[in-house]
């Protein structure tokens, strides 16, 4: 079976064709700048081609996407019917979605429903899963929702402490977002221990980071929340945060609440501490050199992260595993060493050889440690080929 998983943003289109039972991928590729003029970034294997090609709108990037997987030159299928699907990441399935979905007008109208939610993504998801319907009509479509998995929280997790309303009238709650990483994790978990009964804080640390409270494949709690700008520092992000802040900076410099929102979404997190980069490298390269701030925001990192990883294992009453994925979890052996330092009180010992590892999947704990500790690579397009690979042949 062949699956194009797509990830739309507003003004780029990245792609996938994969293979959801072996996970290989056949080709991949990125359509850019979008409505202003368009370009398009192919790969098969290690062969690399970029294309100049007019996108107006995302069904000419669809199109595009389309005909360089036909291609003579660069192209790995010989006609669309070769695609047997098409999965789309959405990001805010809001409560209307606990799973993933088959994409039809009442899917369609619920994640518009969900527009107020995340208003800067859905848009443009919708505008991807459109473009895909014009282009390829009747072509099976699947939406596999970055909050879905996050869904079986219970309410003490979910809910906000603030007025019942704002939940009972306009969804106000916790939602979390990376699930399709997270159940992606969860799932691997089950495998690499041969059981499905298991307590699990996977720490997702990328360019955003979250965490997650897993007890039988089953989410009980995470650290984003109605937005992705909630839980630990990220790499722009500042992570949790006293409300009244806003309120003391919108008053002082005559910020707007939206204004002084881009600050803590985009000039925040380790990028503000350090006053160098979004980007662990730098920090790690500037710590080494003697720059505090570098260190610092290092330190704030690691220590936040602990600290929510300490709270989960207070809330699943203890954890069987801790798994480290993304980019700085799968290829960030000082931050997993710092951050497993303050887990030492509860029996936590990583093996410093182990924990070299880069991007592979490993146990890098000591066979006495209390906790068993992973390296896990994630890969959401796989779960999101393999979530619409299995509504799909359901549906047959
Ligand atoms: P995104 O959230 O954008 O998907 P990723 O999961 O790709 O981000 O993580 C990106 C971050 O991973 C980068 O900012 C970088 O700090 C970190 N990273 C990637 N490779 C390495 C590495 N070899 N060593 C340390 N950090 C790394």
């Amino acid at each position: 079976m062949n699956v194009l998983v797509i990830n739309a943003g507003s003004s780029s289109l990245k792609y996938q064709l994969m293979n959801p039972e072996t996970g290989d991928v056949t080709a991949k590729g990125l359509c850019e700048r979008i409505y202003i003029d368009g370009r398009l970034t192919h790969k098969v294997g290690d062969k690399k081609v970029v294309k100049e090609i007019p996108m107006p709108t995302h069904s000419e990037a669809i199109s595009a996407v389309l005909d360089i997987l036909q291609d003579a030159e660069h192209g790995v299928i010989k006609s669309v019917d070769e695609i047997d699907a098409v999965g789309h990441r959405v990001l805010h399935g809001g409560m209307k979605f606990s799973d993933s979905c088959i994409i039809d007008d009442a899917c369609i109208k619920a994640i518009e429903d969900c527009i107020p939610l995340g208003p800067l993504h859905n848009p443009a998801n919708l505008m991807g899963i459109r473009a895909c319907q014009a282009v390829m009509p009747g072509k099976p479509q699947v939406a596999v929702f970055d909050t879905a998995f996050h869904m079986t929280m219970p309410p003490k997790a979910y809910r906000y402490a603030i007025p019942a309303e704002y939940y009972e009238n306009d969804d106000i709650r916790r939602y979390g977002f990376h699930g399709t990483s997270h159940k992606y994790i969860a799932r691997r978990v089950a495998a690499l221990l041969g059981k499905n009964e298991f307590k699990l804080v996977n720490c997702h640390l990328g360019n955003g980071s979250s965490l997650s409270a897993v007890k039988d494949g089953k989410c009980m709690d995470t650290s984003m929340g109605l937005s992705p700008l909630a839980g630990v520092p990220m790499g722009t992000r500042s992570g949790d945060i006293d409300a009244c802040v806003v309120q003391f900076i919108c008053n002082k410099y005559g910020m707007s609440v939206d204004e002084c929102l881009n600050m803590l979404n985009k000039k925040s997190g380790v990028l503000a501490i350090s006053g160098v980069s979004s980007d662990f490298r730098d920090l790690e390269d500037g710590a080494a050199n003697g720059d505090e701030k570098c260190q610092l925001a290092l330190d704030k990192f690691c220590y936040e992260v602990a600290k929510y990883v300490g709270s989960y294992t207070a809330a699943l009453n203890g954890i069987d595993i801790l798994t480290f994925t993304a980019g700085v979890g799968e290829n960030g052996p000082e931050t997993r060493q710092a951050i497993c330092d303050y887990l030492g009180f509860m029996g936590v010992k990583l093996d410093p050889e182990k924990n070299k590892v880069r991007g592979k999947e490993m146990c890098i704990s000591t066979p006495d440690s209390s906790v068993q500790v992973w390296v896990v690579p994630t890969n959401e397009e796989l779960m999101i080929a393999q979530d619409t690979a299995e509504l799909v042949n359901a549906a047959k």
